[in-house]
């Protein structure tokens, strides 16, 4: 079965509205442009995978993927189409440190390919479920309406939140001192700081979140610093009681390698638009587990294809502290028109079709 075309399709949609009249200082644009690839072959089968733009933190966008898919393309057309190790390889070959996204569109579409192929779920080219289902995340869109949001999503039996700082410390404390009075223990609430804080103003933070009268072990402090200092995050480690998440840094295994040498994080979130598709998540997956450092199988910016792929390395992984594959329930419309990953009582559960089991694509966009 060889490679005959790589196609792609870029899917550009609004996010909900109530996430456009987000006023945090890490906002979401009105819009988000992803890019489905569809590799072809001559079998007639073909697989599909999406790439998760991040323009402001990684700068991608739908032209760089174009871009990229030209640069690689002549070297994968003709190949064996269910060799993803040497075409993996071949593509790290082409474009070894950018890219990663695109990269992950390519990863998720010879996942499809090849389940569909043997006629499998791609969970089950990973080694098969080890959970049937796990708990999704989920964020309220703003912080001014995020009580209202926690009741409501716990209601619909989400046990998971990531609540993004305003950046204004003293509304932050206040919003977090209500979040916690609002949810017991058994709920876990992340704070995404996305970078935006110092390591001094991260501890005052720190402190004053373990002084509460409702604090609980419940609570993750998610890239409170810079992505890439980690020693600052190290520092905030040894200074807090908090459990710290490294995300925004973490692309390569060395930046893994490093995290891990300096102590500094509790969990690392692994993602695979941020990474580079589903081989490189599951050896930083490898690499966690061998250093006792927690994880979560996260997302960032993610249509429903994408998510879909997350769910099934997701559900595959040992002990992930739960997933992250809401990002699609967030856009006006879905890319999916049927088939791919369901949030189900918060529970992140997909079926067992072939491949990614995307049956259907809606890739018509009016805007
Ligand atoms: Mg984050």
């Amino acid at each position: 079965m060889r490679i005959t075309q790589i196609s792609a399709h870029t899917v550009s949609t609004n996010y909900r509205d109530a996430w456009q009249h987000d006023r945090r200082y890490y906002i979401k644009t009105e819009n988000q442009a992803n890019t489905i690839l569809t590799v072809e072959t001559d079998s007639g089968l073909s697989g599909i995978g999406e790439a998760a733009h991040s323009p402001g933190l990684y700068g991608e966008t739908p032209s760089s993927t174009l871009g990229a898919l030209n640069l690689v393309k002549p070297h994968l057309l003709g190949r064996q189409a269910l060799n993803r190790n040497e075409l993996l390889n071949l593509v790290d070959r082409v474009m070894p440190l950018g890219n990663l996204a695109f990269i992950s569109a390519l990863d998720q579409a010879f996942h499809d390919l090849a389940g569909k192929a043997l006629n499998v779920p791609v969970v089950e080219l990973l080694g098969g479920k080890a959970h049937q289902t796990l708990p999704t995340h989920i964020s309220p869109p703003t912080n001014d309406s995020c009580l209202d949001y926690l009741n409501d999503f716990l209601s619909q039996g989400y046990r998971v939140f990531k609540i993004k700082m305003s950046g204004d410390t003293r509304y932050d404390l206040d919003l977090i001192g209500n979040a916690l009075d609002a949810v017991g223990e058994s709920v876990t609430l992340a704070l995404d700081a996305n970078q935006g804080w110092s390591v001094p103003q991260t501890l005052a933070i720190a402190h004053a979140i373990q002084a509460h009268p409702s604090f609980k072990d419940n609570i993750i402090l998610e890239q409170p610093v810079r992505g890439n200092d980690f020693e600052g995050m190290a520092q905030i480690r040894r200074g807090t009681r908090l459990r710290l998440m490294a995300d925004d840094g973490i692309r390569t295994n060395a930046d893994l390698l490093r995290l891990i040498r300096l102590e500094a994080a509790d969990i690392v979130s692994i993602k695979i638009s941020r990474v580079g598709g589903i081989r490189k998540a599951l050896a930083m997956v490898a690499m966690a587990e061998a250093a006792n450092l927690l994880y979560i199988i996260d997302e960032i910016n993610e249509m429903r294809v994408c998510n879909t792929a997350v769910a099934h390395l997701a559900l595959a992984t040992r002990a992930p502290l739960y997933t992250g594959v809401t990002c699609h329930l967030l856009l006006e419309r879905d890319v999916v028109a049927e088939g791919g990953v369901r949030v189900i009582n918060g529970q992140a559960v997909i079926d067992d079709q072939p491949g990614l089991g995307i049956g259907r694509l809606n890739l018509d966009t009016d805007n």
